[in-house]
């Protein structure tokens, strides 16, 4: 079904909520006792400025910034969909997240932890990335790079990404990371689209063992983009590699004896820092703009209030440089409030499956962000791993990526956290920049799968189709109704897209494409995306709850559910489940599972057919993709758009296993 479909259909209440989790775990004293926000009225107070006052609330606000020069209006929404804020102002981003930090006396204070997959170490603090950057920054400039020009980074996690990164932002070079696991066709497309003058690469990176060969693929996506004029090649693994004369260069020979002297470009506000396509979970992934100012402003005020960022942190965000969460809160957030954040290369599973316990007990990790995907495989692995290392530096966690099962949520929190530490369940989207709903650690009591409140400047509502707001726990569509300072500006190239994909189902607001509730206590609870919404026998249900009940049962690691055709029921419920270490995939487990769900949130929620799976379909960034499971349960031969598929062997093995 089309979102379009969904929106027109009959129901007020779009969405048919059956779950009602009701664990709830209040912030550890401990926690509350030196967090940034200590008290639900200083959260009130904050939350009702901002909707309020936004002008003042964001002229105060926007002071945690650098300016060349002070902006002077802080919002302008004279030409909705197209926000401007902070207009006025001049402001560099690399400037915010170094320069900044050094003249405070940081120099010294570790920025960039970084470990490679074989185990190679190296540290950058904040002056030795300052003078990287610099270095690096003049080295694209001797390349004919300039301000507004597009510069593609497809690299492995190694500091050179971020030092990529922050170059262009200080020159004013405009960046799209391609996550570095993408195949040469998506590189590509991507490159074209943005219209890249050069790329910036690396021989290879490690994954699992084995060398990724990122310039290989490049050579084959060069030969496509008619815009690249340079190549960068920084050495990773050492491999020799065919260099094309004229453009591809390596980057050693052309930094040696370059100077570290780079003054920031003073830019405007509103000057894009990067493009960054999405996941592709619904659909071909999108170009989504963001600008200085206020995606800085959104990354550093998040990891200060939600994150809870302190000097001594050592905060580790698992996710890719590749996506927007590796943008916002593992380069941009944390070096722009000065924290130290860790970079790994590899795979969680080198040498062994221990390897992120590994590394939080080593690098005494005290804060640690990842998403539900890992989790599930965590747990499916099982709590031996996590048991060999003391993980007793940790005291917050977070999550984002999709919604989180209250399982995999309540196993997070016992077996990594300790039962001490909070979790944030963080919701956002590239498309907001940073994050939108989710838990203040120090003082919102936590319930498992809600991401629970907005976050400063946040008007978010679950709406109906005419934008009316909801009634408590009645499932609706998730909207945010004034623009906040991080959202993107436009889909790039493509002003109409950007309206029609998010601004013309509910006018006047942004939709976000997500279903949702808000209980009684004003906490939100994400229900998976109203495209995947199943119609069973005229009841409307969110996926999130069916495949939560099927995550409860004690052998089920991970469940997807989908519609297919009916002629009795419009749709009926099909599950795609993998079962955790040890349990047999036989019948009587598929109709336990079945009876299960039945029992858990009801008759009308039980799946009809219910079929094993070593593995699911999941994009690059770990999301379970859905409509391709759609298509596989209604019988098709071909499925939609497979390129931001992570491993197309799934597919054929799903196709086999028929109930
Ligand atoms: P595309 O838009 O190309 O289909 P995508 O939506 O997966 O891809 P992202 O921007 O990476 O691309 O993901 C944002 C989406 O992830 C949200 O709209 C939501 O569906 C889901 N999501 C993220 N965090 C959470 C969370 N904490 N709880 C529930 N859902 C979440
Ligand atoms: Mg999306």
């Amino acid at each position: 079904m089309t979102t379009a479909a969904m929106l027109n259909g009959r129901a007020t209440a779009p969405i048919e909520s059956l779950l009602q989790e009701q664990r709830i775990f209040a912030p550890p004293a401990e926690f509350t006792a030196t967090a940034r926000l200590k008290s639900q009225a200083e959260y009130e107070r904050l939350y009702r400025q901002s909707m309020d006052q936004p002008e003042q609330f964001w002229r105060e606000m926007s002071d945690r910034l650098h300016w060349s020069e002070k902006p002077t209006v802080m919002c302008d929404w004279s030409h909705p969909p197209f926000a401007r804020w902070f207009t006025g102002g001049k402001i560099n981003a690399s400037y915010n997240c170094l320069d900044r930090h050094i003249n405070h006396g940081l120099g010294d204070k570790p920025a960039l932890l970084w470990e490679g997959e074989p185990g190679d170490r190296k540290v950058l603090t904040y002056r030795q990335l300052h003078r990287e950057v610099c270095r690096m920054a003049n080295v694209l400039k001797a390349q004919g790079v300039k301000t507004g020009d597009r510069v593609a980074i497809y690299m492995p996690m190694i500091p050179e990404a971020a030092v990529a990164m922050l170059a262009c932002a200080r020159i004013g070079a405009v960046h799209t990371v391609v996550f570095g696991g993408f195949a040469a066709e998506a590189l590509a497309d991507r490159i074209n689209d943005a219209k890249a003058v050069a790329v910036i690469t690396a021989d290879g990176g490690w994954r699992r063992g084995k060398i990724v060969e990122l310039k290989k693929n490049v050579d084959a996506a060069l030969a496509k983009t008619p815009t690249v004029q340079r190549c960068l090649v920084v050495r990773r693994t050492g491999q020799s590699l065919a260099m094309t004369a004229g453009r591809d260069s390596w980057y050693h020979d052309l930094v040696a004896g370059v100077s570290d002297v780079c003054p920031a470009e003073p830019l405007d506000s509103e000057h894009p820092l990067f493009i960054l396509y999405t996941s592709g979970t619904t659909g071909k992934p999108k170009g989504v703009v963001h600008t200085t100012a206020g995606y800085l402003l959104g990354a550093l005020l998040t990891c200060e209030y939600v994150f809870d960022l302190k000097d001594k942190d050592v905060y580790w965000c698992t996710a890719d440089i590749g996506w927007v969460t590796g943008h916002s809160y593992t380069v941009y957030g944390p070096l722009a409030c000065g924290a130290t954040t860790l970079l790994y290369e590899g795979a969680p599973n080198f040498p062994d499956m221990d390897r992120f316990w590994d590394l939080i007990e080593r690098y005494h990790v005290s804060v640690f962000y990842t998403a539900p995907t890992a989790i599930r495989a965590f747990v499916k692995w099982g709590e031996k791993y996590p048991q060999r290392h003391d993980l007793s530096s940790l005291r917050l966690l977070g999550t984002v990526g999709e919604p989180i099962n209250p399982e995999a949520w309540t196993w997070y929190h016992r077996v990594i956290g300790g039962r001490r530490c909070p979790i944030v369940d963080t919701w956002w989207q590239t498309e907001t920049g940073s994050i939108m709903c989710t838990p203040l650690p120090g003082i919102t009591a936590t319930k498992p799968g809600s991401c629970a409140v907005p976050f400063f400047g946040v008007d978010l509502a679950v709406v109906d189709r005419q934008g009316r707001e909801l009634p408590p726990n009645v499932g609706g569509f998730l909207v945010i109704r004034r623009p906040w300072p991080s959202m993107l500006r436009t889909l790039y190239g493509d002003d109409e897209r950007f309206k029609q994909q998010y601004w013309r189902e509910i006018e006047p607001f942004y939709f976000t494409g997500d279903g949702a509730r808000r209980d009684a206590d004003g906490y939100f609870w994400v229900m998976g995306r109203v495209d995947d919404v199943v119609n069973v026998a005229g009841h409307r249900l969110g996926t999130m709850e069916v495949e939560s009940a099927m995550v409860a049962h004690p052998k089920v690691a991970e469940a997807a559910v989908v519609g297919r055709p009916d002629e009795l029921k419009g749709q009926a419920l099909a599950a795609f489940v993998t079962l955790k270490a040890g349990a047999e995939p036989d019948e009587s487990l598929r109709q336990e599972l079945k009876a299960w769900v039945g029992k858990e949130i009801g008759a009308i929620a039980r799946p009809d057919e219910v079929r094993f799976t070593e593995a699911l379909p999941k994009t690059r960034s770990g999301k379970i993709m859905r409509r391709l499971l759609r298509d596989i349960a209604a019988g098709k031969e071909t499925v939609g758009d497979t390129s931001t598929l992570e491993d197309y062997s799934v597919l054929a093995a799903l196709r086999q296993d028929r109930e």
